[in-house]
């Protein structure tokens, strides 16, 4: 029976609970205080706050378990078949859940279905708690730990920092599950952008809207595959008369096909407000992958829009310097001496000279030859998205910055690298826990009770 429940004695249920506790709070102190006592209490505060730590942990252990199982709900479930009311058969099944105090051995109603549809424990939903018998509260400093570090790491943080006994297989069931609920999130957004339906922008609209996409390499199922991250940013006018982000950057990173990128890059800029009236500019960086310029069109623009497209400077430069080494494969000093102005010209006054140059080219040998045809050919395709000058002048980034650092940060430190294989499934849950980390949408997510959404619904009876 639970103790909110009223009883014959004439205290009120609370005041029940609270006598159970302090029984229970009390007999931890006495021993704690007794051992400290015979010990003798230490003087170096390190050892002083270790042996407090353990009397914290002990009762909280003792507290969790004792408040769990007394505010668990009490109203009795319907089947989800049937919806008969389901029979209580047994009102203290115990299970053991794993929290940042310790386990704790939890006893809640079991019901079943009369006509057999199956069981229900609804105390488990009410706590939070998932198939991962792990408190919500361990589950989010768990995730916490794989954001930045590889599971097996994680699991030993958590020993070493708290005390807390799990294996690197448990963290990563669990951190993949919770990935989980936020990709399916993510998933949920771009089904309503392909159903016609643009997300309400979460703030005001923004004056103008950075977009910018990169990707690398990561492995998973088996081989390697090229994951694209995006990540939009807030553009104000400033009093100058030029832009400048604002705000925090929002990333996010798809694992999976090319095709499926813009759609989830679409859904987080439509968030950001991109088609709201205030939006009058949006500026896309990216590389220089054609398919990238050849869809953008077909989800930015239209009356009231200016789009500004941004070739990458770090990528251009890149490409500089592809010429360089070509032209001077055996000597770094004379590619730098080729290059070096080329890359400043380039910033500085935009594709021009590098076309120039390439122009004047007569290539040594057949391989610099198809190096500088082929190089010729990007420069001349990209020209209009390598007007540096002018976007510096309205303050619009070049790239660099906000797109490596997005690629680097958001995907390369923890996904890509060395030894690092993923599932494909794997890769985007921890993938999309990291970029909403990293977006600011952490604490919103753990309020959403990420844990019960992993619930299967086809074993439970009841809704
Ligand atoms: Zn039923």
């Amino acid at each position: 029976m639970s103790v909110l429940q009223p009883t014959a004695a004439d205290k009120s249920p609370l005041q029940e609970l609270e006598a159970a506790l302090q029984q229970r709070v009390m007999a931890r102190w006495a021993a704690w205080w007794a051992r400290m006592a015979a010990e003798g209490l230490p003087t170096d505060l390190g050892a002083l706050e270790r042996a407090v730590e353990q009397f914290v942990h002990q009762v909280g252990q003792q507290l969790v378990a004792v408040l769990a199982t007394a505010v668990q709900p009490t109203n009795r479930p319907t089947c989800g078949v049937c919806h008969a009311p389901l029979r209580c058969v047994d009102p203290a099944r115990p299970i053991t859940v794993r929290g940042i105090f310790g386990d704790y051995r939890l006893e809640r109603a079991y019901y079943v279905c009369p006509a057999g549809h199956g069981s229900a424990t609804p105390a488990d939903a009410a706590w939070g708690l998932g198939p991962a018998r792990v408190t919500p509260r361990l589950a989010e400093r768990l995730c916490r730990l794989v954001v930045e570090v590889p599971f097996e790491r994680a699991a030993t943080l958590a020993a070493e920092l708290w005390g807390v006994a799990v294996d690197g297989e448990t963290v990563r069931r669990v951190a993949e599950g919770v990935g989980q609920v936020a990709e399916a999130t993510e998933q949920a957004a771009q089904a309503a952008v392909r159903a016609g339906q643009v997300p309400a922008p979460t703030g005001p609209g923004p004056a103008g809207l950075l977009v910018a996409l990169d990707g690398a390499m990561v492995h998973t199922d088996g081989a390697w595959h090229e994951v694209q991250v995006g990540v939009c940013q807030a553009l104000q006018p400033t009093a100058r008369g030029t832009w400048e982000p604002t705000g925090a950057p929002d990333y996010c990173v798809e694992v999976g096909s090319r095709t499926a990128f813009w759609p989830r890059l679409y859904a987080h800029a439509a968030a950001a407000g991109v088609e709201s009236r205030t939006c009058h500019l949006i500026a896309l960086i990216g590389d220089g992958a054609h398919w990238i310029w050849e869809d953008a069109g077909a989800y930015f623009g239209g009356p009231g829009k200016q789009v500004v497209e941004i070739l990458d400077f770090y990528h251009a430069a890149e490409h500089v310097w592809a010429v360089a080494h070509a032209l001077y494969p055996a000597d770094e000093a004379a590619a730098a001496a080729w290059a070096d102005p080329l890359v400043a010209a380039l910033r500085d006054q935009g594709p021009a000279p590098v076309q120039a140059a390439l122009a004047m080219l007569a290539p040594p040998d057949p391989a610099a030859a198809a190096v500088v045809a082929r190089e010729r050919g990007y420069f001349a395709y990209h020209a209009d998205r390598m007007d540096y000058p002018r976007y510096r002048r309205h303050g619009l980034p070049i790239g660099s910055g906000t797109v490596e650092s997005a690629c680097k940060v958001v995907l390369k430190q923890r996904l890509s690298q060395g030894g690092m294989r993923w599932s494909r499934v794997g890769a985007q849950a921890v993938a999309t826990l990291r970029a909403w980390h990293r977006s600011g949408r952490w604490a919103a997510f753990w309020a959403s009770r990420p844990l019960t959404q992993r619930v299967p619904p086809k074993r439970r009876c009841a809704a």
